[in-house]
């Protein structure tokens, strides 16, 4: 490069640090003033995702955006990023107490993973929470005697038989699970406390910074008028909350979760036993088998007994993967015998069954991948 060219490019380099400084300082207003509206919001019980306001916003700065030849899809990227920031810290300024009169809240295992989401929230909200763990039975009378809500947040091949030694309940405690499966705990609640039960499954890891846009399904199990504040106090922590009848839950958790982590579970089996170099598939990789081998890389880091609960969690899972598997075999078998053309008419059908939802997923995985692809370590 010429003398000139060096001048010229670092005169352009020092404009655009220029431009940057900036960026930071407006990014810091931002979100002091994100900080003011979590303030406001916290005061008013106002849930910290607000679905329409998000939405009527992006679609003004993607028409600004474009005027501005910035580009719509662009802004709403940067945005979205900015929210997600906001919705970080806006929980920690504290919620509204819907409920300021309720008695204790009591976790049973509640220093667990989710468990501990749960009690940080509440405590968020002012409840009192105490929490009822393992080695904790000989003071359960004491700690639930007092008990407004009880929460069961155990692992899942003792929930039921840990739901049936509640049976000393005061009458209008509000009892609570939040296991995977929803049927077979929501019954056991029923038959062992006469008052109000909710069943709830939070559709999410404890790894989440914030419960805003989380997916809680919920069944309602008795007295619902009893705990509708407990449902507005999960959206004040910008939650989205599903109604669901507990068996169709269960079935549809067998594609949902069963499905879902049984598939990964078996292409990360297969992974170690073929014991591929992973530097050199993570450097040879397209961005969606970077995404994939996150996806199934990541069920490994995680807890084998939730994973083995959910799985062996229904009799709906076992048939469910034996479909599955002859499938499998009826593909193997056209790829066997070479048959293309069965194998493209099969193509076909899936993708007439996918109907118009092909090509939103095809839209929303380009999304994805572009991100994957940004943020790669590697
Ligand atoms: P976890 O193993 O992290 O926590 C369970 C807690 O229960 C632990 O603190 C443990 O000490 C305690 N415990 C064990 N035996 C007990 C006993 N006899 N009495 C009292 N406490 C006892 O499990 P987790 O992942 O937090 O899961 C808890 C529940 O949440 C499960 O029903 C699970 O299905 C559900 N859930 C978990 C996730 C998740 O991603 N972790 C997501 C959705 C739902």
């Amino acid at each position: 490069m010429s003398e000139k060219s060096c001048d010229a490019l670092d005169k352009l380099r020092d404009a655009i640090d220029d431009v940057d400084g900036k960026l930071i300082d407006l990014l810091a207003k931002r979100l002091a003033l994100v900080a003011d509206v979590g303030e406001v919001k916290s005061e008013a019980g106002v849930p910290i995702y607000a679905p329409e306001r998000e939405a009527i916003m992006l679609g003004k700065r993607r028409a600004e955006a474009e005027i501005a030849g910035v580009g719509g899809d662009l802004i709403e990227d940067i945005l979205r990023r900015l929210m997600r920031e906001s919705y970080h810290r806006e929980k920690d300024v504290g919620f509204k107490c819907l409920n300021p009169q309720l008695r204790d809240v009591v976790i049973i295992g509640g220093n667990g993973k989710l468990g501990t989401v749960f009690k940080r929230m509440l405590e968020l909200s002012g409840y009192n929470v105490k929490v009822l763990e393992k080695e904790q039975w000989d003071q359960s009378d004491a700690l639930l005697s007092n008990a407004g809500l009880v929460i069961v947040s155990v692992p899942i091949n003792l929930t039921l038989s840990i739901i049936d030694k509640l049976t000393n309940l005061p009458d209008d405690c509000i009892l609570v699970d939040l296991t995977s499966t929803k049927s077979k705990p929501l019954a056991h609640m029923l038959a062992v406390h006469q008052g109000p039960v909710l069943g709830l499954h939070p559709m999410f890891g404890p790894d989440i910074a914030s419960l805003a846009k989380q997916v809680i399904i919920y069944c309602d199990g008795r007295d619902s008028d009893k705990y509708q504040w407990l449902l507005e106090q999960i959206s004040i922590w910008g939650a989205k909350l599903t109604l669901a009848d507990a068996n169709e839950h269960d079935g549809a958790m067998t594609l949902v979760q069963g499905m879902r982590h049984f598939t990964t579970f078996v292409y990360g089996q297969h992974l170690a036993a073929e014991n591929p170099n992973m530097d050199k598939l993570l450097e040879y990789s397209s961005p969606i088998y970077r995404l994939e081998l996150a996806m199934v890389g990541r069920l490994f880091a995680q807890d084998s007994q939730l994973y083995a609960d959910i799985i062996f969690s229904s009799n709906e899972n076992t048939k469910m993967f034996s479909r599955y598997l002859a499938r499998f075999e009826m593909a193997n078998t056209m790829l066997l015998s070479g048959d293309r053309e069965g194998f493209i008419n099969a193509f076909q059908e899936v993708s007439q069954w996918f109907g118009d939802y092909s090509q939103q997923f095809l839209d929303e995985s380009k999304n994805l991948l572009m991100k994957a692809h940004d943020s790669r370590a590697v």
